[in-house]
């Protein structure tokens, strides 16, 4: 079975992240998304939020957990039997630090590879930064996130 590991803050979870886990299921068996806690990132959502929210959009499709972690994404990887981690690059800056961090998994683990997407060009536009602004500002998000997300968050 292949497993692959899709990690990220996703603070929220947008329709740009879950194009990449649509994607990512046509090629593995299973897409792990993992969110990463940073106990010295400030984040908008916390992670029983983020928990809560990214479950809601995959409780019915059994190909997907989402589950958490600290430290690490090797070490997740390894644990989850994820043979790949799974990102994606929107923009040329975006390329530079995946290949930074995929250099930096590479040397921690030559078991775990890591796979770059190309974000559609229709969602390259698309960051949780974004997402996050539009909320401080009352402002609508339905374009941007999944409306089991947007339930979730109109619910609290
Ligand atoms: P991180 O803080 O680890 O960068 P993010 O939640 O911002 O976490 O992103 C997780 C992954 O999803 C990254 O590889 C990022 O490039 C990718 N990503 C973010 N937004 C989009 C999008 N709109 N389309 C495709 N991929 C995206």
């Amino acid at each position: 079975m292949k497993i692959a590991l899709f990690p990220g803050s996703f603070d929220p979870f947008t329709i740009g992240h879950a194009s990449v886990v649509e994607r990512g299921l046509a090629v593995f068996d299973k897409i792990i998304i993992a969110i990463g806690v940073n106990a010295e990132k400030k984040t908008m959502f916390t992670l029983e939020q983020r928990m809560e929210q990214i479950s809601a959009c995959y409780c019915h499709e059994p190909r997907v957990e989402v589950c958490s972690y600290q430290g690490m994404t090797v070490n997740i990887a390894k644990e989850k039997q994820a043979s790949v981690i799974l990102r994606s690059v929107r923009t040329v800056a975006d390329f530079e630090y995946e290949r930074n961090m995929a250099t930096l998994n590479k040397i921690l683990s030559d078991k775990v590879e890591t796979l770059i997407l190309f974000a559609e060009p229709k969602y390259e536009h698309l960051q949780s930064s974004v997402v996050r602004e539009l909320i401080s500002y009352g402002q609508d998000i339905s374009a941007c996130v999944p409306k089991e997300i947007l339930k979730c968050i109109e619910s609290k």
